[in-house]
């Protein structure tokens, strides 16, 4: 037998998601779903704003490109931050202004350029000389920033490496941007996703002050700064509410920027995370010998059907079961597919009810960020996860 879902109990430290747990004891799921609260992103969306001030929200696409998601911030006045034509494409579908739209990825097609300025996009970003190069060839006149690596994330998620140039070059990109009739309005960078602590913001945003205030000491006229993502959702660890984490971000932005004319947030998990839930399968409670002292618990979803971030065991989503109420015992959780790595946690396990079986509905929870893309095609013939927005 099924043990029917139940939801967890008032007063529990998980956020009562009402409309979310109402559909779920209302449907049948055949296979792993993501559910999404747009009422629940848009309450988020003000939340946030409402700490945030004068900077403005780009929302990044890439957490989660649900078009009801992109319709919905369209209709409350959100800005986007889109990584490629595809995204831009599906911000102007859904009726955003492209004066509203930056193409914020530091790797672009010239000809995904191109077709951008076309349609009105004037914001780009970049990080190195030869993408300098390509917008200034395919966008002209058009403003561009600078975005700046990052060496102090304390983030769970952290960004650095791939993304951003040293001060140095920095500085360098901005006077090629303007020699090749760019308009070099400023910075970004990303403290890392996930972010949980404002304060954790300060070493980041100290090393950038030092560039911008380099930038104009060298008479560059600046007038953006795009302070990107990193807002948190709640996993399990303790956060700060949304409006009291983004006021305190700002403060520490302007004490050491003053009042810079624009300045963006890209807010992604923070935005969607906790707006979404993903219902999921038992497929199997299993050990590997009569004296194991641990289960494995397979669920029907896994590393490659959208749970990426479970990568290093990163990011620790919450599970809710039908058996939260009995006693537990050290889990590990895998995917179920037939690749060695699709396995969530087993470094640190999981306490999971004994009594779990093969047939029980899980939920894991603040699931909306980036997990619906992170999910394969058709690995071992399992099908993607089902996206539905209520
Ligand atoms: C992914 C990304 C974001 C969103 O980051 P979160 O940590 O999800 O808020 C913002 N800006 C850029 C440029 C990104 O690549």
């Amino acid at each position: 037998m099924t043990a029917p879902f139940v939801p967890p109990l008032a007063g529990t430290a998980i956020p009562a998601l009402s409309r979310l747990d109402g559909y779920v004891l209302s449907h049948t799921f055949d296979r792993p779903t993501l559910l999404i609260d747009v009422n629940r992103v848009e309450a988020q969306y003000r939340a946030l704003s409402a700490g945030l001030g004068r900077a403005r929200i780009h929302y990044a696409v890439k957490a989660n490109p649900a078009r009801e998601i992109i319709a919905r911030l369209v209709d409350i006045g959100s800005a986007f931050d889109a990584a490629s034509k595809g995204e831009i494409n599906l911000c102007l579908q859904e009726g955003a202004r492209p004066e509203d739209i930056s193409f914020g990825n530091t790797i672009k097609r010239a000809r995904d350029i191109a077709w951008a300025y076309e349609e009105g996009i004037r914001l780009f970003a970049a990080d190195s000389a030869e993408e300098i190069a390509k917008i200034a060839e395919n966008a002209p006149g058009a403003k561009v920033y600078i975005r700046l690596l990052v060496t102090t994330s304390q983030a769970d998620w952290p960004l650095s490496r791939k993304f951003g140039c040293d001060h140095e070059m920095a500085l360098a990109l901005l006077a090629q941007a303007r020699n090749l009739g760019l308009q070099p309005v400023g910075f970004s960078f990303h403290v890392g996703s996930q972010t949980r602590h404002a304060e954790m913001w300060g070493a980041t945003l100290d090393a950038i002050a030092q560039t911008w205030e380099a930038a104009k000491a060298l008479g560059f006229d600046l007038s953006l700064l795009n302070i990107g993502g990193g807002f948190p959702a709640f996993y399990g660890q303790e956060i700060d509410a949304p409006t009291a984490y983004a006021e305190k971000v700002m403060a520490q932005v302007t004490a050491r920027f003053g009042d810079v004319p624009v300045v963006m947030a890209e807010p992604g998990r923070g935005l969607v995370a906790e707006a979404g839930v993903i219902v999921s399968e038992v497929m199997l409670v299993s050990r590997k010998s009569e004296r194991d002292l641990h289960r494995w618990v397979y669920l029907n979803i896994g590393r490659f059907s959208g749970l990426a971030e479970t990568e290093g065991e990163a990011i620790r989503y919450q599970l809710v079961t039908p058996r939260d109420a009995d006693k537990v015992g050290p889990c590990i959780v895998a995917g179920p597919t037939c690749d060695s790595a699709d396995v969530l946690y087993e470094k640190q396990m999981m306490s999971l009810p004994l009594s779990l079986r093969a047939g029980d509905q899980v939920l894991i929870r603040n699931c909306g960020a980036y997990t619906s893309t992170y999910s394969s095609v058709w690995f071992n013939g399992f099908e993607p996860l089902d996206v539905v927005v209520i």
